[in-house]
């Protein structure tokens, strides 16, 4: 995308209806069951991966279709996630997460044998691994992470617990790279790394899944390492480097979550445009009073700002991977105010199409109810709309704390 002309490439748009044809055909139709019954589909998983949506940025070498930075690679990964999302918002974190928290990581730090070894089976959506940062005293303040890495013997010994963590338990996880303090700096301050867990390594548990209050059919767990064991080489990265992983890591992440909010707007204009028109109340259809008309013209001014801020960063994003002049703090700046302003719209989004249909807006048999119940969660993760806006200040020169 040009960011003056506002608009997606023919290319994107086209790309665009192959994921939408694909999301209407093979999720929307069940979205509502896996919901019902907290169900997490390996296939249809499996099926994204088919499709290349977990390769788009990945080169060729490892199954990708190498989209680079020029061709709009990370812009062509926000529309998949927005169509996906634009049906079924578990499928569409799945694919985030898949890609943003699992993939991506490993791509950016790993080592050649790192990447030969994991990425081919993640990229094709045969697998995926999961991203463990978030811990049970460490979450916005991520920096207190307490879980350990200790080199013993030539191996790493990880102790620990990490929290409310995506695609961590599946039948198809083959990994999870955890953040984990490795040593101490000068001064008393942690130094924290990332390492490849494998899944299977004794003393690595996913435990069970939560019961959450939406995303029914994404796959989220505790872990617990108590001695888990593995080689000096799973070490991602440089030692001691692990903030700085996980804070580019989120900031791309950002971006993601932003189009995943777009695709829950998107959804909601078109149900409440259809409702109004199809819904009679005192003879006539509701859309002709204001009270209803008017609202639903707000989710149309909120869902074009928030695509036009998530499409702005992720033009940003790919510009600054082909090599141009964007400097990284106002790609962080946009990062921040599209995940707060789309997360949050999207939120209210949900309240107002839900009071559009009414009795109905409160039964399971309409997907409203569903994305009501799954968007609260875009406010919270992969930073919180307080940490967005302590961000947004900062960058600003203000000297909140
Ligand atoms: C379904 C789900 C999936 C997730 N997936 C992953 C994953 O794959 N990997 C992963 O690592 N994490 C994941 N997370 C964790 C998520 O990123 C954290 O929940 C989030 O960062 C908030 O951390 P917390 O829950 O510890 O809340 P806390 O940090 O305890 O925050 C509680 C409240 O205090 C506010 N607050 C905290 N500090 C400040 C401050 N300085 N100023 C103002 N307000 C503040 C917060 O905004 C929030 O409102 C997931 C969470 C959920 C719910």
């Amino acid at each position: 995308m040009s960011i003056l002309s506002f608009e997606l490439s023919r290319e994107h748009e086209e790309f665009r209806r192959t994921v939408r044809d694909f999301a209407e055909a093979e999720i929307a139709p069940y979205a509502a069951q896996w919901d019902r019954d907290h169900h997490f589909p390996t296939d249809v998983v499996q099926q994204m991966g088919k499709l290349g949506l977990m390769g788009l940025t990945a080169p060729e070498e490892f199954g990708g279709a190498g989209l680079s930075g020029e061709d709009g690679g990370f812009t062509s990964l926000c529309v998949a996630i927005e169509e996906v999302g634009r049906v079924d918002q578990s499928m569409g974190i799945t694919l985030e997460a898949a890609v943003g928290l699992g993939i991506n990581p490993i791509l950016t730090y790993g080592t050649e044998e790192q990447k030969g070894r994991w990425l081919p089976d993640l990229v094709a959506g045969t697998k995926l691994a999961g991203f463990g940062l978030t811990e049970p005293g460490a979450g916005s303040d991520a920096g207190a992470t307490r879980t350990k890495a200790d080199m013993v013997g030539g191996e790493w010994v990880v102790n620990g617990a990490k929290q409310f963590i995506t695609n961590s338990g599946s039948d198809i996880t083959s990994l999870v790279t955890v953040t984990a303090r490795t040593g101490e700096r000068d001064g008393g301050k942690p130094e924290l790394s990332t390492v490849i867990i494998p899944a299977g390594t004794p003393g690595f548990t996913a435990e069970k899944a939560y019961d959450k209050l939406g995303w029914h059919a994404s796959d989220t767990h505790p872990l617990s390492f108590v001695d888990a064991r593995v080689p000096e080489d799973h070490l991602l990265g440089e030692r001691g480097r692990g903030y700085a992983q996980f804070l580019a890591t989120l900031d791309d992440g950002r971006v993601a979550i932003a189009a995943l909010a777009v695709g829950c707007l998107q959804a909601m204009l078109d149900a409440s445009v259809a409702y109004a028109g199809e819904r009679q109340t005192y003879g006539g259809p509701i859309g002709r009073k204001q009270g209803v008309a008017f609202q639903i013209a707000d989710l149309q001014v909120m869902l074009d700002a928030s695509r036009l801020l998530t499409y702005k960063a992720a033009a940003m994003r790919d510009a600054m991977e082909a090599g141009h002049a964007v400097p990284m703090k106002d790609f962080k700046h946009a990062a921040s105010v599209a995940k707060l302003y789309a997360t949050e719209s999207a939120v209210t989004a949900t309240r107002i199409a839900t009071q559009v249909f009414g009795g109905y807006g409160f039964m399971e048999e309409y997907p409203v109810a569903r994305f009501y119940r799954d968007a609260k969660v875009l406010e919270i993760g992969e930073g919180t709309s307080e940490v967005q806006r302590m961000l947004i200040a900062r960058g600003l020169g203000l000297p909140v704390e």
